[in-house]
C-alpha cells in the first residue's frame, strides 16, 4: 500500500462539541499520523476558495456559512492509503446513511453540519493540503 497524504477538516460543529480530541484518537488508532495541524476562523474568501468546486451547488452559499460560523481544525494525516482510509472513519456525508462508528454517525446532525471533511482523491488531497499548509510545515515521521 501506499503512503498518502489528505487532508482533514473538524469542522464548526465538532470544534463546538469538544471532540476534537476524541478524533484525533480515531485517526492515530487507525494508524493516520497527524503531521501537520492548526486552528483556523476562515474568511468568507477562504471559504469560498476551498469548496470552489461546489460553487454552483444549491447548498453552497449555507457550506460557506457554515464553515465561517466558529474556528475549524484542519490537519495533514498522513499514512498508508491515508485517503480512502479517512473517509472510511468519516462515514457518508450524510450522517444519517453513516456506517455505525463512524465519525460522522458519532458527531454529526445533519448533511450540512457533518463535523468532519476529508479530501477525495490523490488530486484534491494536494490541492487542498497546499491550500492550508506549505511543505515546510508538515512533519512526516
Ligand atoms: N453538503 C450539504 N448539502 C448537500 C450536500 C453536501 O450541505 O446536499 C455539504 C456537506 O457539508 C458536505 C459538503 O457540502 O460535507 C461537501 O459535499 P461533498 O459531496 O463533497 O461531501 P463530502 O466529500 O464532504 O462527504
Amino acid at each position: 500500500m501506499a503512503i498518502e497524504r489528505t487532508l482533514s477538516i473538524i469542522k464548526p460543529d465538532a470544534v463546538a462539541k469538544d471532540v476534537i480530541g476524541q478524533i484525533y484518537s480515531r485517526f492515530e488508532n487507525a494508524g493516520l499520523k497527524i503531521i501537520a495541524a492548526r486552528m483556523v476562523k476562515l474568511s468568507r474568501a477562504e471559504a469560498e476558495g476551498f469548496y470552489a468546486e461546489h460553487r454552483e451547488r444549491p447548498f453552497f452559499k449555507d457550506l460557506v456559512d457554515f464553515m465561517m460560523s466558529g474556528p475549524v481544525m484542519v490537519q495533514v494525516l498522513e499514512g498508508d492509503n491515508a485517503i480512502a482510509k479517512n473517509r472510511e472513519l468519516m462515514g457518508a456525508t450524510n450522517p444519517k446513511e453513516a456506517d455505525k462508528g463512524t465519525i460522522r454517525a458519532d458527531f454529526a446532525d445533519s448533511i450540512d453540519a457533518n463535523a468532519v471533511h476529508g479530501s477525495d482523491s490523490a488530486t484534491a488531497a494536494t490541492k487542498e493540503i497546499a491550500f492550508f499548509f506549505p511543505e515546510t510545515q508538515t512533519y512526516s515521521r
